[in-house]
Order: C-alpha cells, then structure tokens, then sequence
C-alpha cells in the first residue's frame, strides 16, 4: 500500500496499479498528447512509492524540457507522469567544505547563476550556461539532463571530470554510485525502474587544481553538442608537476565517458606543449564517434583532439593561477 500524495483535482483509482488506493490524480487530455494520469508527489519516499506501484507504464518528470519533447513528438507514450517538481528537498543546493550537494531538480539556470557554483566549480557554472537559451536552463534540471542520457549532455563530462557521485533513491533504499557507472548506453542508466536520481554529489576542489568544458556545435545556441570535452588538472604543490589530470569526452561515444588512457599519460609530467599533445591524441583513440546530421566522424575525431589540448590548457592556467597565489 502506498501513501496519499499531494493532488491536483480528481480522486481517482489508477487502473493498472492495484496497490496505489490513496493515489489522488488527474487524467489529462493535452493537445496531440496522448492522455495521461499525472502524480504530484512531495516527497522522494511517494515519488519512489508510485513507481513501484505503477511499473514500466510510468514516466519521471523534471522540468519536462526534454520529455515533452519526446511525448509530442510520439517517442515516448507513459499512462502515467510522476511530477518530481513538488519534491522542495530535490531543488537544494547546498556547498560546504566537503563540495556540493545539488538537488537533481536544481535548474540548470539556477547553477549557472549560484555565487558559490561559479566561485568554486566554475567549470559546472559555464555549461550550465551553454545549454539551449535562458528559458530551457530556467525549466530544465540537472538531474533531467543526466537522467536523460544524451551522450552530448552538457552537465556530464564536467560531472565526470569532477568524480561527482550520483544519489538514488528507490522503494527498497537508498544507493549511491560514481556518475560514471550511471550511464548504461544512449537514453539508458543504471537507474531501476522504482528508482529516481535524486542529487548529484561534487567533491571540493583539490588545491592546486583548475577544470575548463569546451564544446563545439553547428550553431552559436539552441544546439546540441557536436563534441564536448571536459578536463581538471592538479598540480604538485610548489611545482608544476601534474599530480593527476582527468578528462571527460561527450557526443563521441553511446555514453559520455572518461579518457583513462590519456588522464594516465599526464600524471607526473611538466605540462608542457608536447605531454598536452600526446594525451590530445590518446583522447582521440578512446572516442568512438558515430557520423550524423552534427558532424562526421572524421569531423569529431579532430575536434576531439584539439578541444583536449585546448581544455587541458585551461585547466592547467587555472591551477597555476591558484597556485601562484
Ligand atoms: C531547444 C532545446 C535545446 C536544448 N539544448 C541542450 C543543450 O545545449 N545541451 C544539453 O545538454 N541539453 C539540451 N537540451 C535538452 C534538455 O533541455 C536538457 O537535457 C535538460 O537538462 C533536461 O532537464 P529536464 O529537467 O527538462 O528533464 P525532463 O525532460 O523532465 O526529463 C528528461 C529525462 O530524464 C528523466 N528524469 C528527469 N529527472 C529525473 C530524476 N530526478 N530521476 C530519474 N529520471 C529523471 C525523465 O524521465 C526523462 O527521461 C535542449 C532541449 C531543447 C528542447
């Protein structure tokens, strides 16, 4: 038996879920939408009671910038939306000195504006800033681009550079895993289907260290990215040795993913012109581009490869900076 949720209008007894008696929802008839029954719970552990409940028919909502999308466009067909927006403990967004802890429906318009986000995790402020126009980034969350699973998500690679952790909740529990066995394959992650993503935690900054997210796409804005390349370097203390470098490739592979390959060539090397080339080029044979309407192949290969170098760059200005200071 599962509890009863915050309502709009209707009473009403879900056909499919026997379990979810107390349940008080709305059946919708939106424009070319098919109809739906919509759940507002307000809090993790309903929204996760719901889902049990209701099984593989039923849909997580966020901001709805990517899902509507899809469900007008006839991809995505759910009996039933499960509405993540009246959860207030989702939207929290908290920095301490262990790092930050974001609530999987902090908007993305919201982590591009934080004091705190930009001050410290400048890399996670500027792709934020990138993503679609101003009124996508005041609708869409966080936890919505990650859940989604694009390869090209913009929050990702700077996510995974940044060794975030990814907090889920289900009916049976809470778990927590590294953002980088989130991702399962395009549109897919690790999540069950009882499960929502409800925050993403970021590690504090180590000293010494800077992060840069570079991306290239056919247009200025309201695009996707064609290649998206993520790197943190850390410098030795008093030197400019590289004690660890970290790099994140999107839209080049079915999952965002890290480039161990190239990180490893980096460790304990001056960061020079020639170790920022030969990690670039290891860059290049981690990705594993497809051709589409964005880009060829060929095409993000090479971009790969420059954006690399180019972000390591930036990271390892940053460090310096800091270091110097
Ligand atoms: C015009 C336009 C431009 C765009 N440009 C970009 C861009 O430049 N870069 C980019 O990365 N994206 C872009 N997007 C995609 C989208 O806006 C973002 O990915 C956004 O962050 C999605 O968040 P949302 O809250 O709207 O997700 P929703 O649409 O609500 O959900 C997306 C998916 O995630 C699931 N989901 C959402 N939250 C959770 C959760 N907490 N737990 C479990 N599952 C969940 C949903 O079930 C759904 O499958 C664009 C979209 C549009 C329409």
């Amino acid at each position: 038996m599962i509890g009863r949720y915050s309502y709009i209008n209707c009473p009403r007894r879900p056909e499919a879920s026997g379990g979810a008696a107390n349940a008080t929802i709305e059946r919708r008839e939106v424009g070319v939408l098919k109809s739906f029954d919509y759940f507002r719970p307000s809090t993790v552990k309903e929204a996760t009671e719901i889902l049990a409940d209701l099984g593989r028919r039923a849909k997580v909502m966020a901001g709805g910038t990517d899902l509507l999308v899809n469900m007008r466009a006839g991809e995505l067909r759910p009996d039933y939306l499960v509405d993540l927006q009246g959860i207030g403990a989702l939207g929290q967004l908290k920095h301490d000195t262990d790092g930050l802890k974001i609530g999987a429906a902090v908007t993305l318009r919201a982590m591009e504006t934080d004091e705190a986000v930009r001050k410290q995790f400048g890399v996670l402020a500027h792709a934020a800033a990138v993503v679609g126009s101003v009124q996508i980034r005041n609708l869409g969350t966080i936890g919505g681009n990650i859940c989604n699973a694009s390869p090209s998500a913009d929050m990702a690679p700077p996510l995974l550079v940044l060794n975030a952790r990814a907090r889920i909740a289900g009916a049976g529990g809470r778990r927590s895993l590294p953002l980088a066995d989130f991702f399962v394959g395009p549109g897919r992650t690790a999540l069950e289907e009882d499960e929502i993503l409800i925050g993403l935690d970021v590690p504090a900054m180590p000293p010494r260290s800077g992060a840069s997210y570079l991306r290239v796409s056919t247009r200025r804005a309201m695009d996707l990215a064609v290649v998206g390349v993520a790197a943190l370097v850390v410098l030795e203390e008093g030197d400019s040795v590289c004690r660890e470098a970290r790099i994140a490739l999107g839209s080049v592979a079915p999952t965002p993913i890290r480039a161990r390959e190239a990180e490893k060539l980096l460790k304990g090397k001056t960061l020079g012109r020639g170790a920022i080339a030969e990690a670039a080029a290891a860059a290049v044979k981690a990705a594993r581009p497809i051709s589409d309407v964005r880009g060829t192949a060929e095409y993000r290969r090479e971009m790969v490869e420059v954006l690399t170098r180019r972000a390591l760059a930036a990271a390892l200005k940053q460090a310096a900076e800091k270091e110097a200071r």
